[in-house]
């Protein structure tokens, strides 16, 4: 296919002003070996398991396909609240589309393919410890219930890259990895900012008709754009209720890593949250200002969305009506939100002295720093006539990761003693109440330190506990897989900051 400004195959970094993306093929690697593939979901796209290495060859970029029309895409973002100009796919190159047997049209991309003229001054690769982080975490978000991106394949590629380490400075050598991710899309927030900001209104129109009439069909009629920013609106205000609900913090909310399906997309220094702490960011390069924090996500979401509607703008014939759609943005979220704390704490439909408890609910969790994971599930699991303090208190002892003072013990007494009253006036029985909240509470979570010790094993050749860990994560809700039900441990601790386990690249 022409496109203006087609001069495919030329790597070089650079501008590409007047495309939406550039023709980019992979470079080969040493030796492409299959780590990990995902049945399921290769079963859902109805893609066999690679036997044979000219199959492994396509997940490692060695091999394309002539039915594949591999290309990056040219997108640009904000960045920690600044316009970062041109991005792109640095890393990833997408292969095509792939209809799966049940219709659904899905974009397989490979992570760290190499080269492309989005790769600025970076090599194009990505190393095993975040090949593996991306790989296991999308696949445990989709499990969980959260819209994510999916991963199909894990491949080695026998190169060995170099990297700046964050915590000596030193340059090291990591073995390389590549990841097959599929979504229907990966287009973001960014990849709309980049015609707008080259005021490039054809390339914008076109881009987000296509977007609609593909991703939004059930969008028509007069008002079209307007109707399909409020569900983009919708989707990632319900993405970030999702994070909320599990403890997910993101680490990178920049505009082009914000997903125009409203999908979890670009896996980097993410991790769950531990002991409960809003402020809590795994990203060193958000140290001090801690704009990506856990707590602060929704907010963020907002200002995306703010980006997007100027990106926008220009497709309009005036700008109110956008922003009075942007300004429902917090009754959105808040409708979501108190609907989702209801779902984990087994309450009918909240009303106007629910959200008051809610409340209190997150400012304990926060005063205690207790575990979040582990306190929901220990609440499920309460006992009607646990009454006294200590009785109380001592329940829930298994999430804490210190000692309380006396006023602590007495804050989650009052908090537990006023939910039990109020579980009392729910419409519903007890058995559904407990019922919503398992179905709302995950008792496995894919925590950073586990992660780690999973990666340490593998860069040994050892797979045992990736292996665990992929299974355990298909079945979160469930007690399954308690031999991962406990507290971080000390030693894993994040509180200094960033810690090696969080670092990704
Ligand atoms: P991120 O915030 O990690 O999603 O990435 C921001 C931008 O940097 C994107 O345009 C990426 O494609 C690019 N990038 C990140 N790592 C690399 C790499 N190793 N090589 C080339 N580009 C990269
Ligand atoms: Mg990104
Ligand atoms: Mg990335």
């Amino acid at each position: 296919q022409a496109f203006p400004g087609d001069d495919s195959g030329n790597v070089k970094p650079r501008q590409t002003p007047g495309v939406l993306y550039s023709k980019a093929l992979p470079t080969p690697v040493k030796k492409p070996e299959l780590l990990a593939w995902s049945d399921e979901l290769a079963q859902e796209l109805g893609i066999e398991k690679p036997t044979d290495q000219k199959d492994i060859d396509v997940l490692g970029g060695n091999h394309v396909a002539p039915s594949m029309y591999p290309y990056a895409a040219c997108y640009a973002g904000h960045q920690f609240g600044n316009w970062a100009g041109q991005l792109g796919d640095g890393r990833a190159i997408t292969l095509g589309e792939w209809e799966a047997p049940d219709g659904k049209s899905w974009e397989l991309q490979l992570k760290g393919a190499g080269l492309t003229p989005y790769s600025r001054r970076a090599d194009g690769r990505a190393v095993l410890r975040s090949s593996v982080r991306e790989y296991l975490m999308s696949e445990a978000m989709h499990y969980l219930g959260v819209p994510t991106t999916r991963a199909l394949s894990l491949v080695s590629t026998g190169d060995q890259i170099i990297r700046d380490m964050f915590y000596n400075g030193n340059p090291a050598y990591e073995p390389g990895a590549i990841v097959m991710r599929v979504a229907p899309s990966f287009l973001r927030f960014g990849s709309f900012e980049m015609p707008a900001a080259r005021k490039e209104t054809e390339n914008l129109q076109q881009l987000v008709n296509w977007t609609i009439d593909r991703y939004y069909p059930h969008i028509t009629g007069e008002n079209r754009i307007l109707d399909w920013f409020k569900e983009v609106l919708e989707r990632t205000a319900h993405l970030m209720v999702e994070w909320m609900r599990v403890g997910f913090v993101h680490g990178v909310m920049n505009t082009d890593n914000m997903s125009i399906l409203g999908l979890t997309i670009d896996y980097g220094p993410y991790s769950f949250l531990d002991d409960y702490d809003p402020d809590f960011t795994p990203n060193t390069t958000d140290l001090p200002g801690r704009r990506y924090a856990f707590g602060k996500q929704a907010n963020i979401a907002y200002w995306n969305l703010g980006c997007l509607a100027s990106a926008i703008a220009p497709l309009l014939p005036g700008t109110q009506e956008l922003v009075a759609v942007l300004e429902t943005y917090e009754e959105v979220f808040y409708r979501k939100y108190y609907a989702m704390m209801a779902g984990k704490l087994g309450l009918d439909a909240p009303t106007e002295a629910d959200q008051d408890l809610i409340r209190r609910f997150s400012e304990t969790m926060a005063t205690l720093n207790l575990d979040m994971t582990i306190f929901f599930q220990l609440l499920m699991e309460l006992p009607e006539d646990v009454q006294e303090q200590q009785t109380v208190v001592g329940h829930f002892q298994p999430s804490f990761y210190r000692e309380l003072e006396t006023g602590e013990r007495e804050l989650l007494h009052t908090l537990i003693k006023d939910y039990q009253l109020r579980r009392k006036a729910n419409s519903m029985a007890q058995e559904e109440a407990v019922q919503k909240m398992r179905e709302n509470n995950p008792r496995f979570i894919l925590r950073n330190y586990l992660l780690h010790q999973a990666i340490e094993e593998l860069e040994k050749g050892q797979n045992t506990l990736f292996l665990k860990l992929q299974a355990a994560l298909k079945d979160p809700y469930s007690s399954q897989h308690d031999e991962f039900f406990a507290k971080r441990p000390d030693w894993a601790s994040q509180k200094a900051g960033c810690s090696m386990l969080s670092c990704s690249s």
